[in-house]
């Protein structure tokens, strides 16, 4: 898609630390990075989010994203790995991606609880009424 910064990736048209690809996916580095190892997943194809993405991208991804898993713990000493994918609030780039974020000991990432929250069972009622 023009002017996406995923797709400019992905094409190759502007550079990326890339450590793996295939016909459907490329892995790089972040840019940006939450921990050390912190590598984004996209398609080579343009999906804007987890809604339009075709599953068979999604299953090829989780895929590769265990392979890359083995590689972060392997080269990097990663412990463990956080798996986010932002959809829309919070997604910077308009093209599907996931990030894997490696976790290490003490490393003191967390996600945040929203304050003001509504109670839990108000929640339930909602999402099963009719
Ligand atoms: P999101 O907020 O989920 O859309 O995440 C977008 C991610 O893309 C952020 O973590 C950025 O640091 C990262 N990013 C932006 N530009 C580049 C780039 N040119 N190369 C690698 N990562 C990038
Ligand atoms: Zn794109």
């Amino acid at each position: 898609m023009k002017d996406c910064l995923f797709c400019k990736i992905a094409s190759g048209e502007i550079p990326s630390k890339t450590i793996y690809e295939d016909d459907l996916v490329k892995v790089f580095l972040d840019i940006n990075p939450v921990s050390n190892g912190h590598v984004l997943i996209i398609p080579k194809k343009h999906y804007e989010n987890f809604l339009d993405v075709d599953d068979e991208i999604i299953l090829h991804s989780r895929e590769v994203a265990k392979k890359v898993y083995v590689l972060l713990k392997e080269k990097i000493n990663a412990h463990g790995l956080t798996i986010v994918q932002n959809n829309f609030h919070g997604q910077e780039v308009k093209h599907y991606h996931i990030h894997l974020i490696p976790r290490y000991l003490d490393d003191n990432i967390e996600m945040k609880r929203q304050e003001n929250k509504l109670d839990v069972e108000e929640i339930y009622a909602k999402l099963k009424e009719d």
